[in-house]
């Protein structure tokens, strides 16, 4: 049975009420979530399912399920499972998930002041980084930081839109990642528009207005490979 992702409609949900469809070790699916599952280079969220009596499931991970909208709640080791129809409160690790958005749309916006193929990147709570492919000579820390920062400053809101993978197909421009392919197969692809500076198909949860990260450092950059040439950033 698919999970309702709610972030994807409200990336600022830290509680919601939520049904149990099934729990083993593996996992715990509901009929709804807030809880992010690793994809697209952003960790899987942490958090707890509050169960009515107080007693806490501690939620140590998020993955995506075996089939297309299926998320797998993984519960820390020894913690107890609930049962199928079971109702409970979900709450996400807010502060982690917070910085997870402001430094995944801090991304979008670096790759708009750096213009070469993204060949890799991740996010963790503390810093973030994106792979290039292009020549080492032609990445300057400064300038990204500066050329960054000042698209920052502009406190631009950001906004989510659906197109369908026949738009898509005909606009191959949208996509700069060359690893990482945006997911099809529901027939509808979701992009994160920053207007004026970046629109790109992205899965993942941002903040509303890049006002919110303030500024970022480039913490540091080096050749990784060929075609690799990694630029990390954190909030400054
Ligand atoms: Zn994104």
């Amino acid at each position: 049975m698919a999970t309702q992702m709610l972030f994807r409609d409200d990336a600022y949900l830290k509680t919601a009420a939520a049904q149990v469809i099934a729990a083993s070790e593996r996992g715990i699916e509901l009929d709804r979530t807030i809880f992010y599952p690793l994809g697209g280079g952003q960790p899987g969220d942490s958090g707890a399912l509050i169960r009515q009596n107080g007693e806490r499931i501690v939620i140590a991970d998020t993955r995506k399920g075996e089939t297309f909208d299926s998320v797998l709640h993984i519960p820390a080791a020894g913690s107890p499972l609930p049962e199928p129809g079971e109702p409970l409160t979900l709450e996400i690790d807010w502060d982690r998930r917070y910085a997870l958005m402001r430094l995944h749309t801090a991304l979008h916006v670096m790759s708009c002041v750096v213009v070469a193929p993204v060949s890799g990147g991740n996010i963790a709570p503390d810093k973030g980084r994106l792979d290039f492919d292009i020549d080492m000579n032609l990445l300057n820390a400064e300038r990204i930081e500066q050329g960054t920062n000042d698209l920052l400053a502009r406190g631009t809101a950001t906004e989510t839109v659906w197109i369908t993978d026949e738009e898509l197909d005909a606009r191959p421009e949208l996509v700069k990642t060359m690893s990482v392919q945006p997911p099809r197969g529901a027939g509808r692809v979701r992009l994160l528009r920053i207007p004026g500076i970046d629109l790109q198909p992205c899965g993942g949860t941002h903040v509303a207005n890049i006002a919110e990260i303030g500024a970022i450092r480039v913490v540091r950059i080096r050749n990784e490979g060929k075609r690799n040439k990694r630029v990390e950033i954190a909030l400054a």
